[in-house]
């Protein structure tokens, strides 16, 4: 099969530049991987990466020549970043060769051999390259794999997973963006039976994939399986016992509603809310401080109540974490219960309120004769909750004129 990709972005003038600059001389330069997999499902792609016979050297010298910024990024494993005249950048990484592995890092040496720097990619489908012209260059048949959206280990799967058990979850994230029907059945086998190696893995790599799996368009065939192979258990065991249908109701939900696909919202989805649980699973991901604060206050934050009116919502809603409120009622109507239309429209309401801000101090009460103590505090939290009551009506000076 020979086909061109004729995408605008292959003609753009900066990817068109670089690849001259390392085409010139005896080098080979292609685009591979994500772009040109995307590029042939008619997808938006992400960002472009190059692949080239030249080593990391030659490719910095080449583009300060040009008047190009090499900036050594990943250069342990033969990557230079191009900053291009208009800031647009790629990573250029020089063809491999892996020739020994421990499971997680992989002894590199550089090589000129286009098939094999395909075979030690992971998924055929991320095994393409394509020229400066947009022909396409398919070493291992990743093209038709593409097309037929199957999801596929690069020779043997046991193997390929040994080398590198992340690649059980990429395996399941291609297949929650790019499969379609049921994942192949020998992957499948490899990631049932290699599922322990996860946890080798470090947390970072870990959650960097989970999140893009996620993220998907809809991840929610993807997680059943991982939830039928056991690697679901593996990396998240706080879900486990907890049901994970909830997740077709939120991409229904997302699709009927226009919402952006949120990885969080569906991880929520698919863990109980307890707080000690999302404790463990933030501590052990190492999830960044707003991840785990977004996690704990959904968790902490009670079911919205549908029989309250606007007002009684407007005053609940003081006292709670707003992002928390946002992500209860995303997950409220998600379940499509009979109040489906009342949390739309406090979600509507949501998005444009601003808290009302409470402008009574403690110096106010002390102005007003109160000694200084504990007894202020209170005091000060009895008038915030009259005033919440007031529906917010209640003034400075109503406030504060029976105090002293
Ligand atoms: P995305 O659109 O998410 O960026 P991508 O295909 O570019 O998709 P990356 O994770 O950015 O995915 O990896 C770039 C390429 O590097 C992949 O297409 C794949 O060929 C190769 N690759 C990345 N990680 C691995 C891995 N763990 N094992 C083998 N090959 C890998
Ligand atoms: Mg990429």
């Amino acid at each position: 099969m020979s086909e061109r990709i004729e995408q605008e972005w292959v003609n753009s003038p900066s990817l068109q530049e670089l690849l001259a600059l390392l085409n010139a001389d005896g080098g080979e330069a292609r685009v591979a991987g994500g772009a040109v997999r995307n590029a042939l499902l008619n997808q938006p792609i992400s960002d472009v990466d190059i692949a080239t016979t030249l080593v990391p050297r030659d490719v910095i010298l080449r583009l300060k020549a040009a008047g190009h910024k090499p900036v050594p990024t990943g250069i342990e494993h033969g990557t230079i970043t191009a900053v291009m005249g208009e800031g647009q950048t790629y990573e250029v990484t020089t063809l491999r060769q892996d020739i020994e592995t421990d499971g997680r890092h992989a002894k590199v040496f550089y090589g000129t051999d286009w098939t094999a720097d395909a075979k030690r990619r992971d998924l055929t489908m991320n095994a393409l390259y394509m020229d400066a012209d947009g022909k396409v260059f398919d070493p291992l048949g990743g093209m038709e794999d593409v097309l037929a959206q199957t999801v596929r280990f690069i020779d043997n799967a046991e193997t390929r997973i040994r080398e590198d058990y992340l690649r059980i979850l990429r395996f399941f994230r291609f297949f929650a963006w790019y499969g379609s029907f049921r994942p192949d059945a020998e992957g499948l086998k490899a990631c049932t039976r290699l599922k322990d190696g996860l946890s080798d893995l470090s947390a970072e790599r870990i959650w960097q994939e989970l999140a893009k799996l996620l993220a998907a368009p809809d991840p929610s065939r993807s997680i059943l399986w991982m939830r039928t192979t056991g690697v679901l258990t593996a990396v998240l065991p706080e879900s486990e016992k907890w049901g994970i249908d909830g997740l077709q109701g939120l991409i229904r939900a997302e699709q009927a509603n226009n919402w952006n696909p949120d990885a969080l919202l569906r991880l929520m989805v698919i863990l109980p809310p307890q707080e000690e649980r999302v404790e463990t699973l933030a501590t052990r991901l190492k999830l960044s401080n707003k991840v785990r604060d977004r996690l704990k206050a959904w968790a902490n934050t009670p079911e919205p109540d549908a029989s309250l009116k606007q007002d009684g919502f407007e005053q609940w809603l003081y006292w709670q974490n707003a992002q928390a409120v946002n992500d209860r009622l995303h997950l409220a109507i998600a379940r499509e219960g009979d109040n489906t239309k009342k949390f739309i429209r406090q979600l509507k309401w949501l998005g444009r309120w601003e808290k009302p801000r409470f402008t009574v101090r403690g110096k106010d009460l002390l102005d007003n004769g109160m000694k200084p103590g504990p007894k202020v505090s209170e005091r000060l939290n009895e008038l915030e909750t009259r005033w919440v009551e007031s529906g917010f009506k209640l003034g400075k000076s109503e406030l504060l004129s029976g105090v002293g």
